[in-house]
């Protein structure tokens, strides 16, 4: 089969094995089907981003001996969410949302994961103040998506209920991370998204947007099981993992790397050092 994969880590701290985890479930699929790589650096929120760790991405990668075939940064492409957001408002599916946090947090339901479910408050305001700080939210359908995940089986959830309307742009006038994703999945042609088990539940809102925004069929998705901590929370840059880098510079091979993430990820029984091509083949195989 042909298509496109992507793997697309957001440089705000340096790689971790949970990145270098996904990676590895990205190339093998891509070796399992058959498809080209495309290197997605998500530098949507520019308070968060550094060029230190865009570099780093490249460096990481290549000293693992990942190739891939083609890359974007979101950061360049600002006309081409723009576009996307001038389609959507042509078909009056934007506002802007002025409520604080704390109004949201106060006046609106959680979901059962815990997550805030907007109730529309703003969506019909009737005087539009463009200088006072707001975001703007796309208005998401009451309908159910069914998509299926390649690991996980099926799911039939309604964004309405699982979020309602999200933010598309922040108030700091940043593209957020859901828009952005969406727009580059199109953009890019992405026939395949695997990533991990975490970003799950953003998936049904993502393909709603997606078909908005024109596209009828949405990628076929895999989301791999986690990596943990010690004591049993996933990894995450926020929370300082322990990055890649440090152990590339402190001389470790990735032989040894891959072989320690190949056993804390259950794919070996016990540590034995592993090339990159081992590791991708590895993981090729537990892929259903
Ligand atoms: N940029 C996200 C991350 O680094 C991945 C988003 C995605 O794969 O959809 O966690």
């Amino acid at each position: 089969m042909a298509g496109i994969i992507r793997f697309a880590p957001s440089p705000t701290g340096y790689l971790h094995e949970g990145h270098l985890l996904s990676a590895l479930y990205v190339w093998a699929a891509a070796k399992k089907w058959n498809l080209k790589i495309h290197l997605r650096i998500e530098d949507h929120d520019q308070g968060r981003a550094r060029p230190e760790y865009i570099q780093s991405i490249f460096e990481d990668l290549s000293w693992f001996g990942f190739k891939w075939d083609s890359q974007s940064i979101q950061s360049a492409r600002n006309d081409i969410y723009t576009a996307a957001l001038e389609k959507l408002k042509r078909q009056n599916l934007v506002y802007p949302c002025y409520c604080s946090r704390r109004q949201l947090e106060e006046e609106n339901p959680k979901s059962e994961t815990g997550e805030i479910v907007y109730q529309g408050k703003c969506r019909t305001l009737n005087e539009i103040a463009s200088d006072v700080p707001h975001n703007l939210r796309v208005v998401v359908p009451d309908k159910i998506i069914h998509w299926h995940d390649l690991r996980m089986g099926d799911f039939d959830e309604n964004p309405k209920i699982q979020c309602g309307d999200f933010p598309i742009k922040d108030r700091d006038g940043q593209w957020t991370y859901q828009f952005a994703v969406c727009v580059d999945d199109i953009e890019d042609g992405i026939t395949h998204v695997v990533r991990g088990e975490d970003i799950r539940s953003s998936t049904a809102r993502q393909v709603a947007l997606m078909q908005i925004l024109g596209r009828r069929e949405p990628p076929i998705y895999l989301h791999h099981a986690l990596i943990v901590d010690a004591s049993g929370k996933k990894l995450s840059k926020r929370e300082k993992a322990h990055s890649l880098r440090q152990d590339i510079d402190a001389g470790i091979s990735p032989e040894e790397i891959l072989g320690k993430l190949c056993q804390k990820a259950g794919l070996q029984d016990s540590f034995v050092q592993i090339s990159l091509q081992n590791a991708i083949n590895l993981v090729a195989a537990s892929i259903p």
